[in-house]
This record gives C-alpha cells, sequence and structure tokens, in this order.
C-alpha cells in the first residue's frame, strides 16, 4: 500500500490541499530533527494549525520555514470557545492540524475534547504520529516493556498521589509518570515509601543536549535527588512491575483471583470487591487491588 494518502502534498513537492479533518500532528520534543517529514507536510498544507500556544508554535513553523498559517489557540479548559469554531471549519471542507507544545498532542496534553466532539460529528480525524516522552523513556529504560501503565501526571498534593500509587501499586506492569522535575524528590520518596524496592528509571531531557538517564531503586533514586536537588529540565519516570508474588500469596492467589473473576462477571467492581473479601477474609484494599491487576491483564 502506498504510504501517502489522497490528497497529501504530491510528489513534486507542491502541497496540495488536504481532505477535510483533523489531523492530530505529533512534534518534536526539543530535537528539531525528530519531525516527521509527513508532520511538516501536514503543518504547510493545513489550512489552520490549533496549538497549545501560538508563541511556540510559531517558533517551531519558522525553524521548519513553514509560513505562519491561522494559528488558533485550542486548550481543553476553554474548549468552549474554540472548538465549534475548529469543527465548523471542517464541516465546511476545512483542514486543522492538531498540535501541542511537544510530543503528541492528547497525550497529558490537550486536545481529547476537539478529538470526541469530531468523532462524534462524523468528521475524519487522522493521526501524524511521532515523539511522544512517555515512549521515548520506556524505549530506553532498560524495563520491562511488553506490558505498561501510563499515569499522566500525579497530583500535586501528598496525600492524594499517595493514595493514586497505592491504587496502582498491585498491577503487574511498569509504571510511566511525568513528574515536574521541582516535585521529583518528594515524588520519588512517595513511590520508594508505597511501592518497596522497585526497579526504576528517571529519564531527563531526552532528545536534547543534556539527556541523561539515571537508574536505580526508587530508594537510591530518591536519596540521590534529594541530595543534588531537584533536576533542570524535563523528566520521566519510569517504575518496573512489582516482584513475582510470594509462594504464600501464590498459594492465596488462584482462590481470590477465581472468585474474583466470577463476582467480576455478573457484578460492579465495588460489589465484587466487597464480596470477595467478605467471603475470604481478606482486606478490602489488598482484593480491590488485585480486582485491579485482573482488569489491566483482562484489557
Ligand atoms: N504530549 C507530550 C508528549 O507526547 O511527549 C507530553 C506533554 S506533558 C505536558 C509534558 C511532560 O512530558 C513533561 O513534564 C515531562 O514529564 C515529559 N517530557 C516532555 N519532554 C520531555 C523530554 N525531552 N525529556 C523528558 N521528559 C519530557
Amino acid at each position: 500500500m502506498s504510504s501517502i494518502s489522497q490528497g497529501e502534498p504530491s510528489r513534486d513537492g507542491k502541497t496540495s490541499k488536504l481532505p477535510a479533518g483533523i489531523y492530530v500532528v505529533a512534534t518534536p520534543l526539543g530535537n528539531l530533527g525528530d519531525i516527521t517529514r509527513r508532520a511538516q507536510e501536514i503543518l504547510a498544507a493545513a489550512d489552520i494549525v490549533a496549538c497549545e500556544d501560538t508563541r511556540v508554535t510559531r517558533r517551531l513553523l519558522a525553524a521548519l520555514g513553514i509560513p505562519a498559517r491561522r494559528l488558533m489557540r485550542y486548550d481543553d479548559h476553554a474548549a468552549g470557545r474554540t472548538q465549534p469554531a475548529l469543527i465548523e471549519a471542517v464541516q465546511h471542507g476545512g483542514s486543522v492540524a492538531l498540535v501541542s507544545d511537544a510530543g503528541t498532542p492528547l497525550i497529558a496534553d490537550p486536545g481529547y475534547k476537539l478529538i470526541r466532539a469530531a468523532r462524534e460529528a462524523g468528521l475524519a480525524v487522522t493521526a501524524v504520529p511521532g515523539p511522544s516522552a512517555a515512549m521515548a523513556a520506556l524505549s530506553v529504560s532498560g524495563l520491562p516493556s511488553d506490558r505498561f501503565l501510563f499515569l499522566g501526571f500525579l497530583p500535586q498534593k501528598a496525600k492524594a498521589r499517595a493514595a493514586a500509587l497505592a491504587e496502582v501499586k498491585a498491577v503487574r506492569a511498569t509504571l510511566i509518570v511525568f513528574e515536574s522535575p521541582r516535585r521529583l524528590p518528594e515524588s520519588l520518596a512517595a513511590m520508594a515509601d508505597i511501592f518497596g524496592p522497585r526497579e526504576a528509571v528517571v529519564a531527563r531531557e531526552l532528545t536534547k543536549l543534556f539527556e541523561e538517564t539515571r537508574r536505580g531503586s526508587l530508594a537510591e533514586l530518591a536519596a540521590a535527588y534529594a541530595e543534588s536537588g531537584p533536576p533542570r529540565g524535563e523528566v520521566v519516570v519510569i517504575i518496573g512491575p512489582p516482584a513475582e508474588i510470594t509462594v504464600a500469596e501464590a498459594d492465596a492467589a488462584p482462590d481470590l483471583d477465581v472468585r474474583l473473576t466470577a463476582a467480576l462477571g455478573g457484578m460492579s467492581l465495588r460489589d465484587a470487591v466487597a464480596d470477595v473479601a467478605r467471603a475470604t477474609g481478606r482486606p478490602r484494599r489488598e482484593v480491590y487491588a488485585r480486582a485491579l491487576a485482573l482488569g489491566i491483564a483482562r484489557k
């Protein structure tokens, strides 16, 4: 199959009109060389470029030698204002390229409400994939990559963050977390406290001049950053999956899993957890964590 779809820039280099629709365009994390050829073509040909911050996108377009076309600021929180205009433009045959400041739109970035509205309106939505900090960090971490859970940004307040971490503690997958450098030391300490001795990687400034990955147990990383202070730049934390369960847990687990699987087939998560906790005499928290792990396994 041809990799060039109908209506995209022609082979002679001239930009032809794009078919109506929204194009979700990934942009570099910091290294301009990571822009894809197709992303450049779409950005050059789109009628409107919807972006998080017009100054950032104007700079990107200038660096790519693309004349600043019609830029519109889009933000999920203020979706009410721009969204109808973008949807209407596409309904009238226009093309909208959606970008964020860096990486893939919608991944801890604006765009979800717009894409949902476009889908509901029956409009075409096309992926123009490329850089994404979560995938880049996972790919260089050396931690298991066959099964992972992206958590986005953790809550900022200590109590809410602890609850969010406890909720995923038992999930048998590598975890991917975005964190601000300022909160990194305390966040790693909270992870060490709640997850125990799990292997982790802090990936910093990926694709940029000072790219660095630090690897160690959560406690070692927490201690290192407590001593050095918050790092500069942007970071992703990758946490390896929990260790295999103990023999005692393994003995009990099949019974728990069988009961939970049966209960989850016929009732809500909440009722299933209450029912199985009552029947097995195990703490609700543990049954809930196991139910979540089973839920992930079934996907
Ligand atoms: N949608 C973007 C993507 O696909 O990469 C992510 C946007 S989110 C608002 C920004 C977060 O991504 C940062 O706080 C950091 O956790 C991570 N990030 C972005 N660029 C990075 C880089 N060059 N190195 C490490 N982490 C990065």
